[in-house]
């Protein structure tokens, strides 16, 4: 019987999360150790479908002297880099995947069609959607719950390098709470850095559940998935 909580699961995965301790570029160790996870989740017959994002190499509302939209379409491109490199690293480990992207890179990419995503899930592939929304001025966490949405993913596993919501930055605020659950209206309402208030507001609107979690440990995505009482649960 598979111990699993969910059979099927949107897993985001920030830029940040595969560059380790350089915080750019892209550190095959630490992709590594999430993908050997990410390999023990689907062997527990878990559907995985990932989100990555780009700001390891580039974040168009940097402030870049230049078209915000022109900025964001360079880090839609970067989530195409992040997504060919899981890919690799997945394969090398065995795994099917199969990389969309929400803007066409045909001869590096298959196109995002959301019934061949479904196909490739059912067959126990990882899917993994890169090019964010395809739009300038969004975020790959707005992708995320969106690509959630239309996979009807059971949860999203938001790995961040922070461990859990709190109520104000553990860092500079000593007595932050750290919360086990949380609505979306408390979200919104106590204005907190989970996801930006597009992704936030869209995911609450598709009732979707969503876990936060620290992805230093990448043991984290396999508790994730059995259910146990890590990070944060806002529903
Ligand atoms: N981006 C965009 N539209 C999207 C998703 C991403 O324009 O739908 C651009 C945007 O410039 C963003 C960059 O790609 O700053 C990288 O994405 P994000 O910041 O979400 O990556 P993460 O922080 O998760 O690494």
């Amino acid at each position: 019987m598979s111990e699993a909580k969910y059979k099927r699961v949107l897993l985001k995965l920030s830029g940040e999360a595969l560059a380790g301790e350089q915080k750019t570029g892209v550190n095959v160790d630490v992709v590594g150790k999430i993908c050997d996870k990410i390999k023990q989740v689907t062997e527990m017959g878990v559907e995985v479908a990932i989100v990555v994002g780009g700001g390891n190499f580039w974040r168009g509302r940097n402030g870049h002297q230049m078209e915000r939209a022109t900025a964001d379409y360079m880090g839609i491109l970067a989530t195409a880099m992040n997504g060919i490199a899981l890919q690799d690293a997945l394969e090398a480990r065995g795994i099917q995947t199969r990389v969309q992207t929400a803007i066409e890179i045909r001869e590096i990419a298959e196109p995002f069609i959301l019934r061949k995503a479904e196909k490739h899930l059912k067959r126990g592939r990882v899917v993994i959607f890169a090019g964010g929304t395809g739009h300038a001025y969004f975020t790959t966490d707005t992708a995320a719950v969106l690509r959630a949405a239309e996979i009807n993913a059971d949860i999203i596993l938001l790995g961040k390098a922070i461990d859990a919501v709190y109520s104000a930055d553990p860092k500079i605020e000593k007595n932050a709470e750290k919360y086990d659950k949380i609505s979306y209206l408390e979200v919104l309402e106590k204005d907190l850095k989970v996801m930006d208030s597009t992704a936030t507001a869209l995911c609450r609107d598709n009732n979707i559940p969503l876990l936060v979690f620290g992805i230093a440990d990448p043991e984290n995505i396999v508790r994730a998935v059995k259910g146990e009482k890590i990070g944060t649960l806002v529903k």
